[in-house]
């Protein structure tokens, strides 16, 4: 049987775990399966000084698209024909869709996240408070603050990082952005509503660190979000809802980036739960 639609990936191994059970893989080639798609989406390599070699090579192949995780979601924009809205004010792409020969870069991780998010609570009026200033924060901050978020508070450690981010929230959106320099235990001021680990606190292997949070702080009812995928279920997530937190985890947001790429490689809606089981399945959740 011919493949008619060919998706490479640029992944770079960042869940640590050998490429066999590679969870986006797993995850997309289970969606194509449920929808009967006669298409594959496989993992590739790619050292940073041949990503141009290989995206004109995606793109003589006809392939329809491609993820691309670090280290080359901010070099892939030299070799692509236009960025999408968000992805442009982002500075940065995970997922390349090709448009009759047009190869056009879309920054997905946000979106996920707010796709997400929006099942627990419409950030629309809400004060956000994101920690962290690296790839996931900047998507994040960005897409909450386009939804509609009254405010984004930036947490990090690094405050040249952290005041680009706010920078990029202040100049692009209509959100009030403010830095916080993260100094010992991050208090939560009362007015937040949504409280997001952006940082990589908690990804396996270091499934018990914990972010600086004073978790007496953290109030019933607050919406306490991760973005750690594996594990899903994080230290920071238990710690949240021992206090009553509506907590969000990480997988939710992984699942709903891969939603948004299928549909826009496919124009076909995949089966978010067939998703999330796969991606489950590899992770053991
Ligand atoms: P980056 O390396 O770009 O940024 C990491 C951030 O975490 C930095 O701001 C860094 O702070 C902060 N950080 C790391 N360790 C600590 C610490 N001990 N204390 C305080 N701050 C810390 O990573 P990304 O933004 O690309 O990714 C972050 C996480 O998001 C990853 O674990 C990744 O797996 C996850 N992710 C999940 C997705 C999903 O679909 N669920 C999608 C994309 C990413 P500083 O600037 O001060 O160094």
């Amino acid at each position: 049987m011919p493949v008619e639609v060919n998706f490479l990936s640029l992944l770079t191994g960042c869940f640590a775990t050998p490429v066999a059970e590679n969870p986006t893989v797993a995850m997309v080639e289970a969606a194509y399966r449920a929808m009967g798609l006669d298409a594959r989406y496989i993992n590739c390599d790619v050292a940073p000084a041949d990503l141009g070699d290989a995206v004109r090579g995606a793109r003589a192949m006809g392939w329809r698209g491609f993820n691309c995780s670090l280290p080359h979601k901010v070099a892939v924009i030299d070799f692509i024909d236009e960025l999408a809205p968000s992805a442009e004010i982002i500075g940065a792409v995970n997922c390349v869709i090709n448009e009759d020969g047009r190869l056009i870069g879309e920054n997905t991780d946000g979106k996920g996240f707010l796709a997400s998010l929006k099942t627990v609570s419409d950030p629309k009026g809400k004060h956000v408070v994101v920690l962290g200033a690296g790839g996931a924060s900047r998507a994040i901050a960005v897409e909450t603050a386009l939804a509609g978020a009254a405010s984004i508070t930036v947490v990090n450690r690094d405050e040249a990082r952290g005041r680009a981010v706010v920078q990029l929230v202040a100049a692009h959106t209509p959100a009030a952005a403010e830095f916080v320099s993260w100094k010992g235990d991050y208090v939560v001021p009362e007015d937040v509503d949504i409280l997001i680990n952006a940082t990589s606190i908690g990804l396996f292997p270091g499934v018990g660190d914990v972010p600086a949070v004073d978790f007496t702080t953290v109030r019933p009812g607050l919406v306490v979000a991760d973005v750690i995928p594996n594990p899903p279920h994080t230290a920071f997530l238990r710690m949240a809802e021992t206090h009553g937190a509506l907590t969000l985890d990480g997988l939710g947001m992984l699942v709903n980036q891969g939603v948004i790429g299928i549909r826009l490689w496919t124009g076909r809606e995949p089966d978010a739960k067939v998703m999330r089981g796969a991606l489950e399945a590899v992770f053991g959740a």
